[in-house]
């Protein structure tokens, strides 16, 4: 019998471990990391809660040691797909009338199974498939994940309790009902906590899913497929398809119950998937969902005022954490050619301290790059700025493939706002700075503003509070997410829901209500408790 209301107020967020030496949380994750590296897993297909294994087999390896194998996959086939499809549709009878507090008990038991027992097969699975050091991965893969878990379970009971006003002998309510079919994930590489989220946020809402994920991220993900299973989630409820993103999307949205897409990865990913919706939206029974998460090319704009050292800091640490390779990563800085030369000093000293390397090596601040698309792709944006005119790489610029895909943190400087790195996203260690006249402010903003086609993140530096309010204003549309004095990168769920419009997304605000909502279609419903028994106004009788 369900009729109890059950609250779920605002959550702690996840405290972040130290990893001191000699503490346990160090020693675990060790532990984890030897026992990972020392096997191979076998990563199967799982449709409706069984392992399939195709027998067309791809590798996963350590970016970082591009030699060492962690695990094999099975790729999908357009049968595997649509048995996916078929298994979600059928899971979703039950699922979507599920009570929702269920669900969410669920949820929150992955939350604590993933604070205590998956906290190191996590961490250790992201940093050795996706080269994330200790801090990044603890970030990612255990807090930021858990954060999502807790919060959204916060963020459904206050949708699923928004509800209308009774009228005069009526009653109102507003049913949430899950969209009507299945929903697609399409996941990056660069954040488990993304990868999960994009499922996990549907589902919680009632929803079904098709999850494609980031084949360079398969370790991890997959590990989150068990979590998921350990923690009660209902056969068929996620389905998990390696393999082709092109073959997936494409079978995926022919189908009539295609009813949303939840995204993550790059605008051209992302427009191509909206053009395959439109050309078969004849097909399908709803408007689908379309919520994408895509490129940037993040700014930080320093005014006269700003202070070096905090400025640097930020544009090290936005810049070159996880080697660049978040959406958020700062990638373009304007700075008054007064400040540069002692941020770029302040900036070649962090340099010369950090390591770069093995994620099993603590001191090894900057790891590998992805994989060789993106460390060519990397390499030749740097390679273009040492050729041109307007260009000058004043920090780094050395790229390395030979055992794992290293590339220098790199700052190029350049005469030129409009320089292809100023513009583009190169998603690496790479920061691109213009330094402008110092009286020149004004124009300079809005060259921030109009010179790249995304609107993600961006950070102002400036002790004049005032002139930092200013240039917030102008810079209104150029970012979703925007810092006074802060680097761009970094949100926190429940602090900064994260997410950007123009070319960087449908801006709906992960780690947030706003997100949740997509995956609902409301029924409202009036309940007439005496019905009317005459048909005329009070002034006809
Ligand atoms: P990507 O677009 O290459 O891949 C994303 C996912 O799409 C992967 O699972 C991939 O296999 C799949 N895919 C690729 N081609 C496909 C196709 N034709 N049809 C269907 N699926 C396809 O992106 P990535 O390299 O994994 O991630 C990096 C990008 O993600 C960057 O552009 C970054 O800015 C963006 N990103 C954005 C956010 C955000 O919140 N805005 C967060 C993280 C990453």
């Amino acid at each position: 019998m369900k009729n109890s209301v059950i609250t779920f107020p605002l959550p702690a967020n996840e405290p972040v471990k130290t990893y001191l030496v000699g503490s346990p949380e160090r020693a675990a994750l060790e532990k984890e990391l030897e026992r990972q590296r020392n096997m191979v897993v076998d990563i199967p297909i799982v449709i409706g809660g069984k392992e399939i294994r195709t027998g067309e087999i791809g590798q996963v390896v350590c970016p970082h040691d591009h030699q060492h194998v962690l695990a094999t996959y099975h790729k999908v086939t357009e049968k595997e797909v649509k048995m996916a499809i078929e298994s979600a549709m059928e899971a979703r009878k039950q699922w979507m009338n599920t009570d929702w507090t269920t669900r969410a008990a669920i949820v929150l038991k992955m939350a604590e199974l993933l604070a205590t027992k998956y906290r190191y097969i996590l961490n250790a699975a992201t940093m050795l498939g996706q080269s994330k050091n200790i801090y990044q991965a603890e970030i990612d893969s255990a807090c930021e994940t858990i954060d999502f878990f807790r919060y959204n379970v916060h963020y459904a009971s206050k949708i699923y309790s928004m509800q209308p006003k009774n009228g005069s002998g009526n009653l109102n309510h507003t049913e949430y009902r899950p969209l009507e079919g299945f929903v697609l994930a399409v996941t990056p590489f660069n954040f488990t906590s993304i990868a999960s989220n994009l499922c996990m946020t549907p589902v919680l809402m009632g929803d079904v899913m098709v999850w494609k994920p980031s084949t360079t991220a398969l370790l991890s993900n997959y590990h989150l497929m068990q979590l998921y299973k350990e923690a009660g989630l209902p056969e068929g409820v996620i389905n998990f398809l390696p393999g082709s993103g092109a073959l997936i999307g494409r079978v995926c949205m022919q189908s009539k119950h295609f009813a949303g897409i939840h995204f993550t990865g790059s605008t051209a990913t992302f427009k191509s998937l909206w053009k395959e919706a439109c050309s078969n939206l004849d097909r399908y029974i709803s408007y689908p969902r379309l919520v994408g998460e895509t490129g940037g090319k993040d700014f930080i704009f320093v005014h006269p005022t700003a202070d070096e050292k905090a400025v640097a800091t930020a544009a090290f640490c936005g810049a070159f954490e996880y080697q660049g390779q978040k959406c958020s990563a700062a990638s373009r800085m304007y700075i008054p050619k007064s400040l540069w030369p002692a941020v770029l000093k302040n900036m070649k000293a962090m340099a010369a301290e950090v390591k770069m390397g093995d994620v099993r090596d603590p001191f090894n601040y900057i790891n590998a790059v992805i994989d060789e698309t993106s460390f060519d792709k990397i390499a030749s944006y740097i390679n273009y700025a040492k050729e041109s005119k307007d260009a000058k790489i004043v920090l780094g610029g050395r790229c390395d493939k030979t055992v794992g895909y290293f590339v220098e943190p790199t700052i190029i400087e350049t005469s030129d706002p409009h320089f292809k790195s100023m513009e583009e996203e190169i998603f690496g260690p790479v920061i691109t700075v213009y330094p402008y006249d110092d009286d020149k402010m004004e124009e300079t903003v809005t060259l921030c503003d109009e010179t790249s086609p995304y609107g993600l993140t961006g950070s102002v530096f400036a002790q004049d509070r005032l002139a930092a309010e200013r240039i917030a204003d102008s810079l209104c549309y150029a970012a979703g997410n925007f810092y006074i004095n802060d680097k761009p990168t970094g949100a926190v769920v429940g602090m900064q829901p994260f997410g950007g419009a123009r070319a960087s997304g449908t801006n709906d605000k992960a780690g947030g209500e706003f997100n949740l909502i997509r995956w609902t279609v409301p029924r409202v419903i009036k309940e007439t408790l005496v019905s009317p028994t005459d048909y005329r106004y009070s002034y006809l009788k």
